[in-house]
Order: C-alpha cells, then sequence, then structure tokens
C-alpha cells in the first residue's frame, strides 16, 4: 500500500526522483495499463475546484508533483513532500531506462513537426531508444490517437496535450489501449524539442521557474495567477487548522 500525502485534495506520492524512476520502472513491467500525471500548483488549483479533474487525477498510478507552488502548498500544510519532481525531468531520467529495457515509446502531442524534432533530440543522446511513432496533438477524434497508438506497439506513450485533455485522455482510453504506461506532460515535448526554452539553470534552482515562463509568454498571466490563489488556499486551510 502506497502512501498518499493529501495536499488539498490531490493525493500526491511522495517520492524523490529516483523513487518515481523506480514506480515507473515498475509500471512498465505490469500488465495493466497506468497512467501517471504530474500536476503543477496551476491545475492543483483547478482540481480543487473540479471535482471530475480531482478524480482523474487522483486515479493516476503515480502522482508526481510538477513544481515549486506544489512543494510550497504541502509544506504550509504541514504534510511536506520531499521534493518537487518536474514532469519533464521524469521524462528525461526515464530515457536510458526505456533504452536499456527496449521498451517502445510513443510521442503524442504538441504542433505538429515538434514530437519528431523531440524524437530526434531523444535519439541524439539514446542512439538506442525505440521511438515507435508520433503524432501531433491536433486530432480530431481520439480514436485516430489511440489507433495509431496500438498500431505502433507502444509501451509508454508520453501524452502531451495540455492540461486536461491529456489527463482525461489517458484515463478514458487506458482500457483499449495495449500498453503499459501513460504519462501526462504538458509542454515536455517543446521542451526537449526545444522549440519553447526551459528557464536558465540559477532559475530553476531559485525556484524561479515561473517567472521566466510569464516574463516570455505574458499571455499565461491569467493561468499562472493560480499560483498564488493555490498558495494561498493552503495558507487558509492552514489557519483554519
Ligand atoms: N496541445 C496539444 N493539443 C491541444 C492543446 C495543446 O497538443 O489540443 C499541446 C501544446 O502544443 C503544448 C502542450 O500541449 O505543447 C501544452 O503546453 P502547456 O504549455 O499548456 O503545458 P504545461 O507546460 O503548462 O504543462
Amino acid at each position: 500500500m502506497r502512501v498518499k500525502t493529501d495536499v488539498l485534495g490531490v493525493l500526491y506520492d511522495n517520492v524523490t526522483m529516483q523513487e518515481a524512476l523506480e514506480r515507473g520502472a515498475a509500471l512498465l513491467e505490469a500488465d495493466a495499463p497506468a497512467y501517471c500525471v504530474t500536476p503543477n500548483a496551476e491545475m492543483a488549483y483547478e482540481a480543487l475546484h473540479d471535482e471530475a479533474f480531482r478524480a482523474v487525477l487522483n486515479g493516476a498510478s503515480l502522482v508526481l508533483p510538477d513544481g515549486a507552488g506544489v512543494v510550497l502548498g504541502a509544506k504550509i500544510l504541514k504534510t511536506p513532500l520531499k521534493q518537487k519532481v518536474a514532469g519533464i525531468e521524469f521524462a528525461q531520467n526515464l530515457l536510458p531506462i526505456l533504452e536499456e529495457t527496449g521498451k517502445h515509446l510513443f510521442l503524442l502531442g504538441s504542433k505538429p513537426g515538434v514530437a519528431e524534432l523531440a524524437a530526434e533530440k531523444m535519439l541524439q543522446k539514446h542512439p538506442k531508444l525505440c521511438v515507435c511513432g508520433t503524432m501531433d496533438g491536433y486530432f480530431k477524434d481520439d480514436s485516430e490517437a489511440v489507433a495509431r497508438i496500438n498500431e505502433a506497439r507502444a509501451d509508454v506513450v508520453f501524452v502531451c496535450l495540455g492540461a486536461p485533455k491529456q489527463e482525461y485522455f489517458m484515463q478514458k482510453h487506458a482500457p483499449e489501449l495495449n500498453v503499459h504506461l501513460m504519462i501526462g506532460l504538458g509542454g515536455t515535448l517543446d521542451g526537449i524539442a526545444g522549440t519553447v526554452k526551459r528557464a536558465p539553470r540559477w532559475m530553476i534552482r531559485l525556484q524561479l521557474e515561473w517567472l521566466y515562463r510569464l516574463i516570455k509568454q505574458p499571455s499565461r498571466l491569467g493561468r499562472m495567477m493560480r499560483l498564488p490563489k493555490f498558495v494561498f488556499a493552503a495558507i487558509k486551510k492552514r489557519m483554519k487548522g
């Protein structure tokens, strides 16, 4: 039985990156199709007000705290998490495991051409990795994506359709997909392909990745206001005891 840490209704796995990778590797060997989610504070704030979305997140086999906001919220609530486990880092760290075990990886999502570029970048670092298929995230009918993934005989799918689309996709289609593991990873393919740059290391270290994103894409402001709202909700809950 895994111990979960409840942060405003979302039940996180309180794991280090290493432990998350061990869980991921174990799910790769299991028979039933599992899905993993990586909620950041924006998503967690949505889940606070959306019961259906919260249920989809909590139905995942692995729930990783993506972002400093979630870690801060947990700390405020006196149920600290071991560390932030960013989705993009989890995905990148999983690649050598996929390479070693010969698992087939399918890249789903982002704008046309991005998944192919991400695959190229992955193969430069991990030449033995098997990327069995790619598909952009602007398909009209989910069944097209389901068919492509099954035809490619994928073991693992990086599902990068943005939240909450990717989480609903994984939950809804898990029963008909012949895969071991799907991971909801937002803008990860853009990050790996280099079409959207990640913050410099010093900003990541100072927990300022959100500020970098805001400067680069000011249109995200509305969305990003959910981060302070999430922290405020944690403070309110703590004060209520
Ligand atoms: N996206 C997609 N299909 C859609 C909507 C979005 O494939 O219908 C992609 C989009 O191109 C981007 C990713 O989903 O690559 C979501 O990125 P976002 O920045 O919203 O995610 P975050 O990095 O915040 O998790």
